[in-house]
């Protein structure tokens, strides 16, 4: 178990299986784009270490960028998105692979689309790490999920607890009962 903030967290998904989820989520994309060049854009803060790992497993010549957006204060979603830093290049014409570490409300997806709307993509596919299907309030299709998870906090591997956790490299889960004892 451990501490962040005032919160206690229980270890969840290990790094092995992370991993392993990372593995099917490049194989399943790279055989459905065969002979393109896919533009990989990145969800920052959240996706830093899904997008490093994915990339570095990614067979095939692609290109990779990151947009910011921010969702989420503490421990509660929220429907306040603000659209932080912007995509530069143009995507006219191309394959575009949005990589998401986690997919809650959808929220963020919804503004994913509007922003990716006018750029005259080829196509946009959605790849996410972690999937929370109870909390998913959209119709949005979801191309490419890693692993589903029930609908509660977790921590790590690039996802925060209010600055903290990103640097673990498995997941945590929020400990919902408090017990002061074996707390390392
Ligand atoms: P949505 O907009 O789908 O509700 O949430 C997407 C964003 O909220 C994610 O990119 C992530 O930053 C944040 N988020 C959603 N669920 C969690 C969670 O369980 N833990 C953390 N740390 N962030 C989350």
């Amino acid at each position: 178990m451990i501490k962040l903030h005032d919160k206690y967290f229980k270890p969840f998904i290990s790094a092995q299986e992370i991993e392993e989820a990372i593995t099917r989520l490049v194989h399943e994309v790279a055989s459905d784009l065969k002979d393109e060049i896919p533009v990989f854009v990145g969800v920052l803060n959240g996706s830093f270490m899904v997008v490093s790992d994915f990339v570095k497993k990614y067979p095939k010549p692609c290109e990779v960028t990151f947009i910011k957006l921010a969702s989420y204060e503490g421990v509660k979603s929220t429907d306040d998105i603000q659209r932080l830093i912007g995509l530069t290049q143009d995507l006219t014409g191309r394959t575009v692979v949005i990589i998401e570490d986690i997919i809650d409300s959808g929220n963020t997806l919804h503004e994913i689309h509007r922003i990716f709307k006018n750029e005259n993509v080829k196509q946009l596919l959605i790849a996410t790490l972690f999937y929370k299907p109870e909390a998913y309030k959209k119709d949005f299709k979801l191309h490419y999920i890693g692993i589903k998870i029930p609908n509660k906090f977790i921590v790590g591997y690039g996802l925060d607890y209010d600055g903290l956790g990103r640097n673990l490299p498995e997941i945590y889960q929020l400990k919902t009962t408090q017990h002061m004892t074996n707390i390392v």
